[in-house]
């Protein structure tokens, strides 16, 4: 998706999901509309997520109906308290209450028994003792028909006593499935006698070692949905192909409401993965430093890295809700970050590859207060004192020796501004023995004060500084994609796209001091750098930041450099 795709989606104002929920509370079809956001506890939320949060949260707040947090927590094997927890404070952090609304599929787990046995009963489940194995070979292709399994004409009553069987854990793993009977011949693999219970000899996060059986996600899911009385259960694609058993389900169980599945497009972005199965493997395998790596595009890691959670919802608000899957531009979310970023974040001054600038004509051992404004576009945001000396820090890339036309920072002769402060003439510059250039020696106009010339003459360019005497010393992390290609793993192997140097460290920034004060923890401006946030490594005596975003957007030009 492109940014005027999105652009167009969002000027439509609303979209396929919303507009059947408004005809469905305008005709009657129901009272107030019920949504959940359901996610497995088997990793960290990501982006992906935050779509389908603001879109099951969001219209329930726009049609004054609610949303439950339901835990789909039928796999115990992959399942951690961990991952309850984390989801959890991400979904509040975007800024979501689901009230008292809390829930599990595991809460159900003895309802859902109970309709397995009806099911039983009424000749719709058996119980199979083919392998796995035999279970993948017989249930046929995309282009041809399953075969029934030699089980698959059990009376009822044998059924029911092996399904009893199983729960009393008297079966090993992987020995017998409860499976619908539906049709293996169906042109929907997903109706060839879908697998409803699983034997799994595995304590439960919640319910301990009450189960050694366990429901699959699609006896699961429509069950749950019912019970708490879903009206909308909103779903990404890959559902679609589900939706004539979730309605099979519903049709034959003594369920108390009968909710609708609505499926949209998956969030896919850019140069990033959304699966938690191979973000897992990033964790484990050590490529980044945890699930809130400010690389990953977890919501942990988004927050770390100083996203602030509007800027979250206002991308999810542009790219909208589509029927067809698409790739979504980078430049969209770094552009969601950035104006939200722009609005909120104080301006400050660091210098974050320091070359030292010494003004021969301040007198040495002499400090004093230069006036900096907090928010150009905001008067209101006020001012604070920097201090300002004979010795400070400037960028080094904002001096050349030998300058290209173009190039209007400081160089040998020439004037420029310092922030809020003086104009500057470099005088000369100081090399070591190696010829690397270690210090330059300039003179400053007194009469500059503020950053204007009384006579009127003028400088063509405006530097930021930071006061050697004053400066605090900061670890700056750069962070680059964490993968090298717009569609990662395209050719197969995920791992062989990581970007390697997609962390940058710069141990030697200096930043002013104000930085070290109380609610610091808030995004900053750094002048003429991006935004930035601090990072939770930062501690008595050590300053961490994080780089959230840079200032202009960079994907441009590195997609059109053919990467
Ligand atoms: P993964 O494939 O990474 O394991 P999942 O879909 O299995 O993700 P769940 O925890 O089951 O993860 O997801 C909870 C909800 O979030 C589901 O309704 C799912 O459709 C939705 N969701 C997951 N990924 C995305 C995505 N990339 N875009 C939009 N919605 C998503
Ligand atoms: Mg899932």
């Amino acid at each position: 998706m492109s940014a005027v795709e999105a652009a167009e989606a969002v000027e439509a104002g609303h979209d396929f999901i919303r507009d059947i929920i408004a005809a469905d509370l305008a005709a009657g079809r129901c009272a107030e509309v019920v949504t959940r956001f359901p996610p497995e506890p088997n990793g960290y939320l990501h982006i992906g997520h935050a779509k389908a949060i603001c879109l099951n949260f969001g219209v329930a707040q726009e049609f004054g109906g609610r949303c439950h947090l339901r835990f789909d927590d039928t796999n115990p094997a992959k399942e951690e308290q961990e991952y309850i927890d984390a989801i959890e404070r991400d979904v509040r952090w975007l800024g979501f209450d689901w009230g008292p609304h809390l829930y599990h599929a595991s809460d159900y787990f003895g309802q859902l028994y109970a309709w397995a046995e009806h099911l039983i009963e009424a000749g719709l489940a058996y119980v199979d003792d083919q392998s796995p194995e035999e279970m993948r070979a017989s249930r046929g292709t995309l282009t041809e028909p399953g075969r029934n399994s030699p089980y698959r004409d059990r009376s009822p009553a044998e059924n029911l006593d092996l399904f009893r069987r199983m729960r009393e854990g008297e079966f090993p793993n992987g020995a017998r499935v409860l499976r619908a009977n539906i049709d293996m011949a169906s042109g929907n693999i997903n109706l060839r006698d879908p697998t409803l219970y699983r034997i799994l000899h595995v304590e439960h996060p919640r319910t301990g070692g009450a189960w050694c059986i366990y429901p699959t996600y699609d006896f699961a899911h429509g069950q749950s949905d019912a019970i708490e009385g879903i009206t909308h259960s909103l779903c990404t694609l890959e559902f679609e192909d589900h939706r004539p058993l979730y309605d099979w389900l519903l049709d034959h169980l003594p369920v108390p409401s009968r909710p609708r599945q609505y499926e949209s497009a998956r969030l896919n972005l850019a140069y990033t993965v959304l699966s938690k199965r191979f973000l897992t493997r990033l964790v484990q395998e050590g490529h980044v430093s945890g699930w809130d790596d400010p690389r990953m595009p977890t919501l942990a890691g988004l927050r770390r890295r100083g996203v602030p959670p509007e800027a979250i919802r206002e991308f999810v608000r542009r790219i909208g809700v589509a029927r067809a899957n698409s790739l979504v531009d980078v430049a969209i979310f770094e552009s969601a970050v950035r104006d939200t970023l722009n609005r909120a974040a104080p301006r400050r001054m660091a210098v974050l590859r320091p070359l030292k600038l010494v003004i021969e004509n301040y007198p040495a051992g002499r400090s004093e207060e230069i006036t900096a404004v907090n928010m150009p576009d905001d008067p209101g945001a006020g001012t604070r004192p920097v201090p300002f000396g004979r010795e400070l820090y400037i960028e080094r890339e904002d001096f050349v020796e030998d300058p290209p036309r173009n190039f209007h920072r400081l160089a040998p002769g020439r004037e420029v501004r310092l922030r809020y402060a003086y104009f500057v003439t470099c005088r000369e510059v100081v090399k070591d023995a190696a010829g690397e250039i270690v210090a330059l020696r300039c003179t400053y106009d007194p009469a500059t004060k503020g950053g204007n010339a009384p006579d009127g003459r003028k400088v063509r360019g405006t530097i930021h500084w930071v006061s050697a005497a004053h400066a605090l010393h900061a670890e700056i992390r750069l962070y680059h994609p964490l993968f090298t290609r717009p569609v990662p793993g395209a050719d197969g192997d995920l791992m062989a796209d990581l970007n390697p140097n997609s962390l940058e460290v710069l141990e030697g920034a200096v930043v002013e001091p104000g930085l070290a004060g109380s609610n610091s923890d808030a995004p900053v401006q750094f002048e003429r750098q991006g935004y930035f946030a601090r990072d939770p490594d930062s501690g008595p005596g050590r300053l961490v930041f994080n780089r959230t975003i840079g200032l202009r957007d960079t994907w441009a030009k590195a997609q059109a450099g053919g990467n």
